[in-house]
């Protein structure tokens, strides 16, 4: 079987059905939009995993053969960040260029490649207002007395097509003459959006001028008018957190399939939410967990980004502390595995770039690893079967030419799930330094009582010395 024989399906979930990601006839990459972090304060774990997913997704795709263009937009504008922001007295930019700084570090720590383009909405305010005309214009937009503007939901057919509305029992225009100015709500009727926004005292001097007054875009609609302009009318696949999917992602729908007669996305990718000690993360009950709360408690990111992308994407996902502690130990094994292989191979592990440079790969016993991921992005079923071919590898003898198949395939594999193997850099006190050099002494002289006794206070030091090939390692215990 040759890994890049074989495209990635997915669940879509608007068809409801699993559908083959490929390129269009004629298209050089396969575009994907998610719906990036609103910047008003640290992303929290259950985003990332939502964004561990949408990278998953995108490794696999890419290491299947197929070029991607990735695109998250950045949410600068909304009811939260121009709140916050009037809080702390900062400007908007200020603040949201802040919070956008360490989600970039969070997500880069946590091993997320980064996406070809990041637009923020403050950015392409005229892309906006120039939606909302073609939206009046169409009759699918009514401005309001007080100079908002609002999405006429009733118009378009299609509406809750995605989050089943009809199916469960609420009729689009049952509301009617119900508007909503939120940029979110939690009501499940289908009320006629805010599209702009006419400025309001506690704006401050966050408010742009439009044919309508002064104000500001709704949320819903910058993702839109976003992707017409990084990418065109149509995006290959469109991924977020299953909360979007209602009324966001419906809204979006809407302004974009009316404003240009085009279906807005070929795929839709919703990634189930995290519960954090089986029930929902909250600040109240002391579970609400960033990246740097984790890595306060001691945690690294690696661990943080091997539980995040362990579950089934479609399936919900329970974070404990403890199974971060699984996670280390995992790594772990998988890092000792991939030394093995590489001195077996004669080689090193390969890195995303030469993963992808590979055009005709044997992953070996690693292929079935591989093909769980392009069934659906099954990664728990993956790690499972990492680990049968591990078991597999040792339990059989190995020329170098099978380990170097062996090598690939575990590296395709440890690479489409963005797994870090490298060994934890650990500072080691120059006492313990001092006494493993004594101890070496005396072991070159044969001296095997001393060497016992030096060996004994480096384990008091919480070290443990291991000796291989006529030298010595130190391990932190
Ligand atoms: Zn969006």
């Amino acid at each position: 079987m040759r890994a890049k024989q074989r495209n990635l399906t997915l669940f879509d979930s608007l068809s409801r059905e699993q559908k083959e990601v490929c390129l269009q006839p004629g298209a050089e990459k396969f575009s994907f939009y998610c719906c990036g972090p609103t910047v008003y304060g640290p992303a929290h774990i259950g985003n990332f995993r939502t964004f561990v997913a949408q990278d998953i997704f995108r490794r696999v795709v890419e290491l299947s053969g197929v070029p991607t263009f990735h695109v998250r937009n950045i949410t600068d504008v909304d009811d939260k960040t121009i709140r916050d922001s009037q809080k702390q007295g900062a400007s908007l930019v200020d603040f949201t260029t802040h919070w956008n700084s360490i989600f970039q570090a969070d997500s880069e720590a946590l091993s997320c490649l980064t996406p070809h383009s990041q637009p923020s909405a403050i950015e392409h305010i005229p892309q906006q207002i120039e939606l909302i005309e073609t939206l009046i214009s169409k009759g699918f937009a009514y401005p309001s007395e007080d100079g908002s503007v609002y999405f006429k939901v009733e118009a378009f057919e299609d509406y809750g097509a995605l989050s089943r509305l009809k199916d469960r029992e609420l009729e689009v225009g049952k509301t009617a003459n119900a508007r909503s100015n939120a940029d979110e709500y939690e009501k499940e009727g289908a009320t006629d959006f805010v599209l702009w926004k006419a400025r309001k005292p506690e704006d401050g001097e966050n408010f742009w001028t439009s044919p309508w007054g002064e104000g500001r875009p709704g949320w819903h609609l910058e993702c839109s008018a976003m992707i017409r302009e990084v990418i065109g009318e149509t995006v290959d696949l469109h991924g977020g957190g299953v909360d979007l999917m209602f009324p966001h992602h419906e809204n979006e729908m809407a302004q974009s399939e009316c404003a240009c007669g085009q279906p807005l996305a070929r795929h839709w990718f919703h990634v189930t939410h995290l519960l954090v000690d089986g029930g929902k993360m909250s600040k109240s009950l002391g579970n609400f967990y960033t990246l740097s709360d984790l890595e306060k408690l001691g945690h690294e990111a690696k661990e943080v980004r091997y539980v995040l992308a362990s579950g089934h994407y479609r399936k919900p996902l329970n974070f404990l502390l403890s199974s971060l502690g699984d996670a280390k130990i995992a790594l772990e094994k998988l890092r000792v595995f991939g030394e093995e292989l590489a001195e077996k191979a004669n080689a090193p592990l390969l890195s995303y770039e030469e993963c992808l440079a590979q055009t005709e790969a044997d992953l070996g016993l690693f292929q079935p690893a591989w093909n769980s991921l392009l069934n659906d992005l099954n990664v728990p079923e993956a790690l499972g079967k990492v680990f049968t071919g591990i078991k597999e590898f040792r339990s059989t003898e190995c020329d170098p030419e099978a380990a170097k198949m062996a090598l690939i395939g575990f590296s395709y594999v440890a690479q489409a799930l963005g797994l870090d193997l490298t060994p934890v850099k650990v500072e080691v006190p120059k006492e313990v330094e001092d006494l493993a050099a004594q101890r070496w002494e005396a072991k070159m002289n044969k001296d095997w009582a001393a060497c016992d006794a030096f060996r004994d206070q480096i384990q008091a030091l919480g070290f443990t010395v291991k000796d291989e090939k006529g030298a010595y390692t130190l391990i932190k215990n």
